[in-house]
């Protein structure tokens, strides 16, 4: 099979460089750089046309697989502006290594996870005046894997095509950090294709949508979903983590197959062990939390994820009630690990766990 993955380089014509927004417009996303990564990968020909270019639109058959059969998988991660004014990856393999382990579940090809982090780091680097330049700005990178086969049939795609975006977005420091309202879905599922290897998949988001444009109409950020077949476990957020500190014990669900097994949640795992918490990893039903936080022995409640950060839950809707917990404020612990983890991700504290990647 050839395999050629030098990855070419097309910059764009100086005169259709976009504007770069203000840092007080920046938001959380949507400005999108000027230039991407993408490949293309055949069964005869592996990965092939690797290149650098300008952002441009992709030309796809109105057959190609990725819109019929939801076979498409991505991944977040973030570039920061940080210590010495140098930008900074986070976990950048373990997210391509995720990527891959969801290209697995969807019958898809797995990426040369070393190359495409040469090719990543050369991009964000290319792109790094996108970066607003105040501490904490930092750009979105978007991977994405979609299949382009043009065919109705049933089976997985012969060809595909993967792709990274970069787009500027404000500093975490700048986003209001109020406790977040979450609402609790007692009926709907999120996870459609639980199994045993869990992944980034489009379906599992797509088919999310209308239960969190309800939370949100409703005033609550995100929606915590709760297992599929009993609607009694907690799983996890839209695209978030949970964690409950009870009794000075920290809860996590454990990975029983449809959470996703998030980068941020197993840094919090890592820190919060270090600093010499009890961290369990197991099924804890909305009772029990609901429970726990009538007795009082509930103390704090935060979600992780690369976009969320680590971020506080101030109130929990379930079945008509609003359960305000913590008094509505950020905890202790949570407060402890935004600084220790932010610290890490900018460059500015030693990197024990090897978490970082300078882009050179
Ligand atoms: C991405 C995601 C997470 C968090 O993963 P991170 O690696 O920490 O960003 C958690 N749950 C869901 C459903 C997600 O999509």
């Amino acid at each position: 099979m050839r395999e050629d993955l030098e990855v070419a380089l097309e910059k764009v014509d100086p005169e259709k460089m976009r504007e770069k927004p203000s840092v007080d417009t920046l938001g959380s996303g949507g400005h999108f750089t000027d230039h991407m990564f993408r490949m293309t990968w055949s069964s005869q020909g592996g990965w092939h046309d690797a290149k650098i270019c300008p952002y441009q639109n992709l030309s796809l058959d109105p057959a190609a697989l990725i819109f019929h059969h939801g076979q498409a998988i991505f991944e977040n991660l973030k570039a920061r502006r940080g210590n010495g004014n140098q930008l900074y990856l986070f976990r950048p393999a373990d997210s391509l290594e995720r990527l891959n382990s969801s290209a697995v579940k969807m019958c898809m090809p797995r990426l040369p996870v070393e190359k495409v982090l040469k090719a990543l780091k050369a991009l964000v680097y290319l792109e790094k005046a996108w970066v607003a330049d105040v501490a904490d700005a930092s750009l979105s990178i978007r991977s994405t894997m979609i299949a382009v086969d043009p065919s109705l049939g049933m089976c997985p795609s012969k060809t595909y095509c993967f792709f990274i975006i970069l787009s500027s977005v404000a500093p975490a420091s700048s986003k209001e950090c109020k406790p977040a309202k979450i609402y609790v879905s007692d009926d709907y599922s999120r996870s459609l294709t639980a199994g045993p290897c869990h992944g980034k998949t489009s379906d599992n988001y797509g088919a999310s949508l209308s239960m969190s444009q309800r939370a949100r109409a409703e005033g609550y950020s995100q929606v915590l979903w709760l297992d599929t077949s009993e609607h009694r476990f907690v799983e996890q957020l839209d695209t978030a983590n949970i964690f409950f500190k009870i009794d000075g014990q920290l809860v996590t669900p454990f990975l029983d197959g449809s959470i996703i097994e998030g980068l941020t949640r197993n840094c919090v795992i890592t820190l919060a062990e270090s600093w010499g918490f009890d961290v369990v990893e197991r099924k804890i039903a909305i009772n029990e939390v609901l429970d726990a936080n009538k007795n009082g022995s509930l103390e704090e409640v935060f979600f992780t994820g690369a976009d969320a950060g680590i971020s506080s839950l101030g109130e929990l809707y379930y079945q008509g009630e609003n359960h305000v917990v913590n008094s509505g404020v950020t905890g202790e612990l949570s407060a402890r690990l935004v600084l220790e983890l932010q610290a890490i991700q900018n460059g500015r504290q030693n990197d024990p766990y090897k978490w970082v990647v300078r882009v050179a």
